[in-house]
């Protein structure tokens, strides 16, 4: 049982302002494993003085100095990332293998990318007669989602911290452990009091109070679409820089002449990965009519390799959520290649879903348009490739994509037609130094890498006579 006391805020565990608590429940168990402080907007405001107090002397401290620190932490973390891990399956429900190779793994991986960035100075660039240079925005609030914890605080407050902005953290309800191991560990590392501040709360309450606050320079939030919207709207009125990284509903596109086997099987591991519960996953299959039925085969044969690895839902809620949206499939007429409604037999307890392939199914049904966010595909069938293009174009999402095809340049081709923000060509792997984000209301900003650091500079002209 972890309870978890305080917020950080100032370089110390400071109790809330507010009695109110919110539990931690395994989502393998639903037994109560641990609580956390719901937080008032009185936590918030002592939380952004001290960013803002710690933000003149952080933004000066050599990138030296700075990529030291970060360096500690990567450390800390790679020694301690078992325990990390068992604290994400105890949260959110990911097995621990996958909870210690992609959700602690990966992170340590961005900080290490991020500390040898430092060691590059920002450009200066002369444009006639002037010097332009690169700042720190300030003051950062990241709030952030339940379905990867350590990833997405890594890849919003390491760079925001190697720009030499200081930072308001928030974790989702569902998710605060490993956030507040996550912070012990920097606290250990020796970050300034002030640099680093942790809020925990519920996002009505503390995410409202940071989005709205007129001392935060910055909002990089990740999370529902609905929920970003609403961050947009609290910040517009301190006209505060909004980062938002939203829902997904990607298409991995296979063309006529592409290995149909490995595009199949990469995309239901991509749609499965994390229980389905991932923002980027390829979630709907577009493949050529005449394939229908060796894709359904294949999709069939995959998922069932796949339905013992997976680790359940991360709450009843998002379960059931999961549920209504198979069961809008079924009143849809979408054909059920596998899975379905319920609990797969051998896991009657806790939040897991059956893997579920929907064939058959019509972009205008919901399945095909909506993010379900759990373990389902749904599969499109294209007579043409233009029409291939106008299907996974056919969304108000637009983050990842996948393109099959023959060869590398065919693929390219296809992928410049996609309006999303990254498209994967014949499943090369992820890119922890590229550009992450989303087109409409997948998002705004990028995140990792270069393009991920500058969302945290401003940009200052100085004229010289
Ligand atoms: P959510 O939007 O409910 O919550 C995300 C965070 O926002 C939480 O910390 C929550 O407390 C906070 N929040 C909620 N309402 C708020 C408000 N009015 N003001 C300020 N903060 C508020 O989303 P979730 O259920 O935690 O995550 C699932 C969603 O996140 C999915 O739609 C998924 O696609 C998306 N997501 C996107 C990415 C990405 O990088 N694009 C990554 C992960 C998840």
């Amino acid at each position: 049982m972890t309870d978890i006391k305080c917020h950080y805020i100032n370089g110390r565990w400071c109790p809330p302002t507010t009695a109110d608590r919110i539990p931690v429940i395994d989502p393998a168990t639903h037994l109560v494993v641990g609580s956390a402080p719901a937080g008032g907007a009185a936590d918030v405001d002592a939380a952004v003085a001290a960013a803002r107090s710690a933000f003149p002397g952080w933004a000066a401290t050599p990138r030296a100095e700075r990529a030291r620190l970060l360096g500690a932490l990567g450390e800390l973390l790679r020694s301690h990332a078992g325990e990390l891990a068992r604290l994400i399956e105890t949260e959110m429900g990911a097995p621990e293998a996958f909870a210690l190779s992609e959700h602690v793994g990966t992170p340590i991986a961005i900080i290490d990318d991020y500390v040898a960035g430092l060691a590059h100075e920002p450009d200066e660039e002369r444009i006639g007669n002037s010097l332009v240079t690169r700042e720190p925005i300030g003051v950062v609030a990241a709030i952030l989602p339940w379905n990867y914890p350590l990833y997405q605080l890594v890849a919003k407050i390491v760079p925001a911290l190697a720009a030499g902005c200081t930072v308001v953290a928030k974790p989702a309800e569902l998710t605060p452990l490993a956030t507040c191991r996550f912070t012990e560990l920097l606290d250990e590392v020796g970050i300034p009091a002030g640099v680093f501040n942790l809020v925990f709360g519920t996002g009505p309450v503390v995410g409202d109070a940071m989005s709205r606050h007129p001392d935060v320079d910055m909002v990089s939030f990740t999370g529902s679409t609905l929920a970003g919207a609403l961050v947009g709207q609290a910040a517009a009125a301190t006209v505060k820089r909004v980062a938002l990284e939203l829902g997904g509903k990607s298409a991995s596109l296979v063309t006529p002449d592409a290995d149909l086997e490995q595009a199949v099987t990469a995309t239901v591991r991509s749609c499965m990965t994390n229980s389905g519960q991932c923002c980027n996953a390829w979630t709907r299959l577009i493949t050529p009519r005449s394939a229908r039925d060796t894709v359904a085969r294949i999709a069939a044969r995959v998922a069932a390799e796949i339905q013992p690895e997976l680790g359940p839902l991360v709450s009843p809620d998002q379960y059931n959520r999961v549920q209504s949206h198979i069961a809008a499939g079924l009143d849809a007429g979408a054909a059920l290649i596998t899975g379905g409604l319920g609990h797969p037999d051998d896991r009657p307890d806790g939040n897991y879903a059956k893997v579920t392939v929907f064939g058959d199914v019509s972009p205008e049904m919901t399945i095909a348009q909506e993010e379900i966010f759990g373990p389902v595909l749904v599969i499109l069938s294209y007579d043409t490739l233009d029409e291939a293009i106008t299907l996974a174009n056919d969304s108000r999402y637009g983050l990842h994509g996948g393109v099959w095809a023959a060869t590398t340049e065919s693929g390219l081709a296809i992928a410049r037609r996609l309006r999303t923000g990254q498209v994967d060509v014949n499943g090369a792997e992820f890119n922890i130094a590229a550009p992450f984000g989303g087109y409409k209301q997948s998002g705004n900003g990028r995140e990792l890498g270069r393009y991920g650091l500058e969302e945290f500079l401003e940009t200052k002209a100085i004229q010289l006579a």
